[in-house]
């Protein structure tokens, strides 16, 4: 029978300092089956004692004090000083080298020839392959970028910031931000600082691989991009007569976009203008990507079975859920996760990480009091008020943004109300009214 036997050595040695008797050295570990190993012919020097390999027989003889030692590679047995024993690890034989396990030395070495061997892991920081800073949208962004994570802090007033990051860098920082005035890099051993002057900042938040400093300043609204829900493979909810959720929506959408255009002086982007498939990170996105200053998410909402004569026209922003319906509502919408692969899981976690939307927290209540007043003014469905719920297609939003349930396509009733093209007209006008008045209200406060 033939034993293949298979060497894992991993891409990441670790660094050990092997100490005795005033003599030290630095050496490098090779990981193998999950042990760290080195080459015993690096540290007999610092253990003075004499080696002497033999290759031809894979042997290994070690002298020093009026002891010998003779390993013998893949056998856990030596001869120590005539006499054979066992030992825990056998030496490995690569390339012409005997290594020998980290943690086994003191025992076996320190043991055989009467030494105290000191031998520390050397943590070294790790290593930040890139840092650069962009411009985005109105933003500007730190991008870092490494291997596995490393931890970050920072510390920011309006015109200066410092991060500190846990990691070596060795390189430049390159830099495309406008707002960025000056950049002091300062690298050590284990950390890297970097220090900076901006313009205007007025918040930031951090990701994993980023800090984005926010610094627009808007004084009046230019762009908004309304999001009609689903679309292609996504249905969203189904009415009893088949109505689909997603048409609903953009019909709804299109009407709004018109009543914009036509009356706002204003800039309107939809998020999807036909039934095609959009992800909810990509819609945040587009908003983001184009500045936009105000976002408007159009659904319709569906009931659970036992709650079937729900009915009403109903606003919502990102914010931790209150009531068990609102927690139901954002449930179905972020139900959409799923055509990304996405399991949705905590959605706690992501709205009180959500740095971007807790900034407009204040504005997204109350860009949604002004579109739920109005549809409450102007519809005759009942109106449900104003909630909030953990809508994962609000959540990294740069704006005010909010997510309106037109319409209980679950209820027979609304279903028939939203096939009617005059009806889509009518919530979509409804919708443009709440617009118009929280942008005025808006605009009076940012430029006060
Ligand atoms: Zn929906």
């Amino acid at each position: 029978m033939t034993v293949l036997l298979i060497t894992l050595i991993s891409v990441f040695p670790h660094q050990y300092e092997i100490t005795c008797e005033n003599r030290s050295i630095e050496v490098e570990s090779e990981r193998i089956e999950f042990q760290d190993y080195v080459p015993l012919k690096t540290i007999v020097e610092v253990l003075n004692v004499n080696y002497v390999l033999n290759n031809a027989n894979q042997r290994l003889y070690l002298t020093g004090g009026g002891h010998k030692l003779v390993l013998m590679a893949n056998i856990n047995t030596v001869v120590y000083d005539g006499v054979y024993q066992n030992v825990p690890f056998a030496p490995l034989y690569i390339s012409q080298e005997v290594y020998f396990p980290v943690n086994a030395i003191t025992s076996t070495l320190g043991k055989s020839f009467e030494k105290l061997i000191f031998i520390k892991e050397i943590k070294e920081a790790p290593l930040i392959d890139k840092i650069s800073i962009i411009a985005r949208g109105d933003s500007s962004v730190v991008t870092f970028e490494w291997k596995t994570p490393i931890e970050f802090d920072v510390q920011f007033s309006q015109k200066r910031v410092i991060i500190e990051i846990d990691g070596r860098y060795k390189n430049k920082i390159n830099s495309k931000a406008k707002s960025v005035k000056s950049i002091k890099l300062s690298t050590f051993e284990t950390y890297t600082q970097i220090e900076f002057d901006v313009e205007n900042v007025n918040s930031f938040f951090e990701r994993p691989h980023e800090v984005v400093f926010y610094n627009k300043i808007t004084e009046e609204v230019r762009l908004i991009v309304i999001d009609p829900g689903h679309g292609g493979i996504d249905p969203g909810a189904v009415g009893k007569k088949g109505l689909y959720e997603k048409d609903a929506n953009l019909g709804i959408a299109l009407e709004l976009k018109k009543l914009i255009k036509d009356s706002l002086k204003i800039d309107v982007l939809l998020t999807r203008e036909k039934d095609i498939y959009l992800s909810l990170r990509e819609r945040t996105n587009i908003a983001n990507r184009n500045s936009a200053d105000l976002f408007v998410s159009v659904h319709c909402n569906a009931a659970a079975k036992n709650k079937s004569k729900s009915r009403g026209f109903e606003t919502f922003f990102l914010s931790e859920a209150k009531t068990d319906e609102a927690r139901a509502a954002a449930a179905l919408e972020n139900a959409a996760l799923k055509f990304d692969g996405i399991v949705p899981t905590d959605e706690i976690s992501f709205i009180l990480h959500d740095l971007a939307q807790n900034v407009y927290l204040e504005e997204s209540n109350s860009f949604a009091e002004h579109i739920q007043a109005s549809a409450e003014k102007s519809l005759s469905i009942p109106s449900r008020g104003v909630s909030q719920a953990g809508f994962y297609v609000l959540h990294g939003a740069f704006m005010p943004a909010v997510l309106v349930e037109c319409a209980f396509i679950s209820h027979v009733d609304e279903e028939n109300l939203l096939k009617q093209k005059q009806f889509r007209k009518k919530v979509a006008h409804s919708i443009f009214r709440g617009i118009q008045t929280y942008i005025k209200d808006y605009e009076r406060r940012l430029n006060n």
